[in-house]
């Protein structure tokens, strides 16, 4: 499943990507754009705006209208429509800024990219395959957020249910 995100759910991009969703998002594409490239790509269209859901329904396309206020609810929304599954780990997540996958690096090879704390704090660490964006990352306490996050969208969508 791969999901096309409207420009006002850039949060919701990311967290799909945290999760190892392929996701596609540019904030400047235009309602027309976004349905054009989720027919073509036969992708699943996430948006916020009514009119441009009903558009994507009338032309078969699957969209689901994110109506959540938090990226919690949003993701038990997704999890409740499409069954994605609400669990990561730092092998199978993507790049939150651009994607793309992530691949184990040694401490040797980041020396000059990682701060010498986290180096000594750490022992894993990945880094993006896109060499236009090449960020790197690591089990921090971001983790411990994302884990967080990722528990509280588990709960509420078994209160859908
Ligand atoms: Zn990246």
């Amino acid at each position: 499943m791969r999901f096309l995100v409207d420009g006002m759910l850039g949060g919701l991009a990311r967290w799909l990507r945290i999760l190892g969703y392929e996701v596609r998002y540019d904030a400047s594409a235009k309602d027309n754009d976004l349905l054009t490239i989720a027919v073509e790509n036969n992708m699943v269209l996430l948006t916020r705006d009514r009119e441009l859901h009903q558009r994507a329904v009338a032309k078969k396309i699957v969209s689901s209208l994110v109506v959540g206020e938090t990226e919690e609810e949003r993701l038990a929304q997704m999890a409740s429509s499409f069954g994605i599954h609400l669990e990561t780990s730092m092998a199978e997540t993507r790049c939150p800024e651009c994607g793309a996958s992530l691949m184990e690096k040694s401490k040797s090879d980041l020396a000059h990219e990682v701060p010498e704390e986290s180096l000594k704090l750490y022992t894993q660490f990945w880094k993006c395959s896109n060499q236009t964006c090449g960020k790197v990352y690591w089990v921090g306490s971001h983790w411990k957020h994302i884990r967080q996050t990722l528990e509280e969208a588990m709960r509420l969508a078994r209160l859908e249910q």
